[in-house]
């Protein structure tokens, strides 16, 4: 079943049950929490919290969804991209836990040939919020694990898991409650026995139903959040990963060999001469290229253009990323013409906007691309001599001075020098850079306290800031992102 098949079948399924088929909202939803839109409930906050009424009472969806946190994992793991999209079915104080967990079961039990996604129930295992972890369940969600077993899923087979794991917010004030998960066991040649909490490689996680019950109203970590007090209604809000059920019911290894992203990857290995498969290294190389490719995409499609202010960076970043992964595969010619096109026609389906906005999009990364071969050709013959002067030296880190010169000079980020220097066996001193990085931000916010100038935009910061789960290094990272529930 192709990806976007998959998707329809689901808001279909539940357009059946009464839910009004909703859009997706664009990626630069404006939630002035966010940078981007990282979960389908997004669009419904308002209703959710009950600040506003809502439209309907059941709502289903597609939703793009943007979430920079994953980018480490993206090519490692199996199943974290940067975009993907999430579906979703919401009830506004109407039905709630037992009827939610009964439709998720029918959905994906039911027969391919009947309408449903067909997984085998004896590969399915779920988890609900274990006991003692909230004072309101202190023997844990026992109405979600009733639910589970009058579904039919075997004790065995229901683990109880901490806050961590089953309760969900969006890693800022706003709506939040316990969850209950849904995985599927890819078999023993993906790890050890024992469901997911012993192994989310062998167990994949396809769905999170959130029980929204509670307004939050701070929240500090996955586990660790104040309650205001309970939400005007009880609500129910799931997320189902479109690309992971998609790569489960393709019979692919993971979610970039899907029909909507691996011409991309195709396109990269003909263009590297990289046979994907052969190379560990590379593979991951090449899944990265098709993923944030596609990211690009779609963030350029809503809007964003490449730049130094927080969208614009993250996008920035992506694209960039792309070009030095096809450096290292060895295509030192521009990429991005040749690879933009392949994701557009994939994604141009589901998402017919790719087409009408592509030449605004194809000149904003034709222009990066340019601006980035420029720096890099300058900034690697110093980046160069650097790694010699260390290595002649005795050293094995790459002084913060150097780095932060690379970056002042010739517009090196950080990251960058860190991946290259780390390709030859060096860290770098980020501590000094930091450090330095610092006093310049300093200095620019006395000289000019009126200009806006982006690496001196107070409120940028602070918003990347509140929404980091590490602390801002300047604009090095791409965790920007909110924090969501693992
Ligand atoms: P994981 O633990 O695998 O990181 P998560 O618990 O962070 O996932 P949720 O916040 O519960 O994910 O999001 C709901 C669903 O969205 C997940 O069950 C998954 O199917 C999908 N999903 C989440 N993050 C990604 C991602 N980076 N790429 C693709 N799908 C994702
Ligand atoms: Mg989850
Ligand atoms: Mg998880
Ligand atoms: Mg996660």
């Amino acid at each position: 079943m192709r990806t976007a098949e998959i998707g329809q079948r689901f808001v279909d399924f539940f357009a059946g049950k009464g839910h009004t088929v909703v859009p997706s909202a664009s990626l630069l939803y404006n939630d002035p929490t966010l940078l981007f839109v990282n979960a389908g409930m997004v669009p419904f906050k308002p209703y959710l919290m009950g600040t506003e009424p809502s439209p309907w009472k059941r709502a289903t969806s597609i939703q793009k969804c943007v979430r920079t946190l994953d980018i480490d994992e993206v090519g490692k793991t199996t199943r974290h991209g940067t975009f993907f999209q999430m579906l979703g079915n919401f009830s506004f104080g109407d039905y709630f836990k037992s009827e939610a967990i009964q439709y998720a079961w029918e959905l994906v039990t039911k027969p391919a040939d009947q309408g449903g996604l067909g997984f085998d129930p004896s590969s399915i295992w779920v988890t609900v919020l274990g006991p003692g972890f909230h004072p309101d369940y202190p023997e844990g969600d026992i109405e979600a694990r009733e639910a589970w077993r009058a579904a039919g899923v075997p004790d065995g087979h229901i683990q109880g898991r901490s806050l961590k794991d089953n309760y969900w917010h969006m890693g800022v004030p706003g709506p939040g409650g316990p969850c209950s998960e849904i995985y599927i066991d890819r078999g023993p040649a993906y790890g050890p026995d024992g469901g997911p909490e012993a192994d989310e490689d062998r167990y994949l996680e396809i769905w999170n139903l959130v029980f929204e019950t509670e307004d939050l109203s701070a929240v500090r970590a996955k586990d660790d959040f104040d309650i205001a007090g309970p939400l005007r209604s009880l609500n129910i809000d799931t997320g189902a990963g479109l690309e992971r059920i998609a790569y489960l019911l393709q019979g692919v290894d993971n979610m970039y060999e899907t029909d909507q992203v691996f011409p991309v990857i195709a396109k990269a290995s003909e263009m590297s001469g990289k046979r994907y498969g052969a190379n560990h290294d590379d593979d991951i190389r090449l899944r990265v290229v098709a993923d944030h490719v596609r990211s690009g995409l779609m963030l350029m499609t809503d809007g964003v253009t490449p730049g130094n202010e927080a969208r614009g960076y993250v996008l920035r970043r992506l694209l960039r990323r792309v070009v030095r992964a096809m450096r290292l595969l060895g295509v030192a010619d521009p990429v991005l013409p040749e690879l933009l096109p392949v994701s557009r026609d994939l994604m141009a389906d589901s998402f017919p906007d790719v087409l009408t906005e592509w030449d605004r999009v194809i000149s904003a990364a034709t222009a990066e691309e340019e601006t980035f071969r420029r720096t890099l050709s300058a900034g690697t013959a110093m980046l160069d001599a650097a790694v010699i002067d260390t290595k002649v030296s005795g050293s094995k880190t790459l002084s913060g001075e150097k780095a932060f010169q690379l970056h002042d000079t010739y517009g090196f980020p950080i990251d960058l020098t860190l991946e290259m220097a780390a390709e030859q066996g060096l860290e770098v001193d980020r501590d000094k850079f930091t450090a330095l990085m610092a006093e310049q931000r300093a200095r620019a916010k006395a000289d000019s306290k009126t200009k806006k100038g982006l690496l001196t935009d107070p409120e940028a910061y602070a918003q990347i800031r509140a929404l980091g789960e590490t602390p801002f290094l300047g604009y090095t990272d791409l965790t920007v992102n909110t924090t969501v529930t693992g």
